[in-house]
């Protein structure tokens, strides 16, 4: 458990030094119900949470607290957070560390671990946060508008390096403006999350899962490392506006693919 409150930890503190996590914002959920062999009984009030999510019933969770900052959980994540245990009917939650109320964002957490159990995943971790350069992109419509040009996105950022491709070949879904905490955010991001690994959130940052919370955050930073190649490459185009970002072309991306024997979706 130590291992995984020091990766917490860790990644709290990249958020906070990439400036992905300006004052509160962000929040993550792991599940850690594997560490938990001597399971402690649960006492104390009872929160409800406003839904049912029968497959994590009795599962233990590390939530990041409200209105806390990631630069403070980056030193202190159990003073900026706490570990919760659903309850047998999956409905509400007891804290089984020091109580801090979780993030409003809970019960979309929740709806995805709810359906990553089901599924059989061991994808442990959630991650919301607001990569800089992935959210500039979503202010152009070029980049939302699956219908028009399937994949444009993802395409691009596939094609900025090789890497990009190899180290998250799932991709990138795109979840329309919804309001931040609303059930349709919630229920929009469950059903792109089925697909890929990494959401955008248009004009608001990403929703990622990750077999742990490293692995999530690993491959936020990869897809915004391309977007931000991607911007400085369009800083000369500004200046010589013959000149396009070219790529990598279409065949060079497939030949990766197929070297890489890159997984189409997310393995179990
Ligand atoms: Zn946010």
């Amino acid at each position: 458990m130590k291992s995984v409150l020091d990766s917490i930890a860790e990644v709290a503190g990249y958020i906070w030094q990439k400036g992905w996590g300006e004052r509160n914002g962000g929040n993550l959920t792991v599940n850690v119900t594997e560490y938990f062999v001597d399971k402690p009984t649960m006492t104390g009030e009872r929160h409800p949470l406003g839904a049912s999510f029968p497959y994590i019933a009795n599962q233990y969770f590390y939530v990041k607290g409200t209105q806390k900052r990631m630069r403070d959980m980056a030193r202190d994540p159990l003073s900026n957070g706490s570990i919760i245990k659903l309850s047998p009917e999956g409905d509400s939650f007891s804290y089984v560390t020091q109580p801090v109320a979780p993030t409003s964002e809970l019960p979309s957490h929740l709806m995805v671990q709810n359906y990553l159990q089901q599924t059989g995943s061991r994808y442990k971790a959630t991650l919301h946060t607001h990569p800089i350069e992935l959210v500039a992109l979503s202010h152009h419509r070029a980049f939302l508008e699956d219908a028009q040009r399937p994949n444009h996105l993802t395409k691009t950022l596939w094609s900025m390096i090789p890497e990009t491709l190899a180290f998250a070949p799932l991709g990138i879904g795109i979840v329309p403006y919804q309001v931040p905490g609303s059930v349709e955010l919630a229920k929009a991001t469950l059903e792109k999350i089925k697909d890929y690994d990494v959401v955008l959130w248009e004009k608001h940052g990403v929703f990622a899962v990750g077999q742990d919370i490293m692995d999530a955050f690993d491959q936020v930073d990869v897809l915004n490392k391309a977007a931000r190649i991607y911007l400085d490459a369009l800083t000369y185009t500004a200046a010589h506006p013959d000149s396009e970002p070219e790529g990598m072309t279409d065949k060079a991306m497939l030949d990766v693919q197929r070297i890489f024997k890159l997984p189409t979706q997310r393995p179990c």
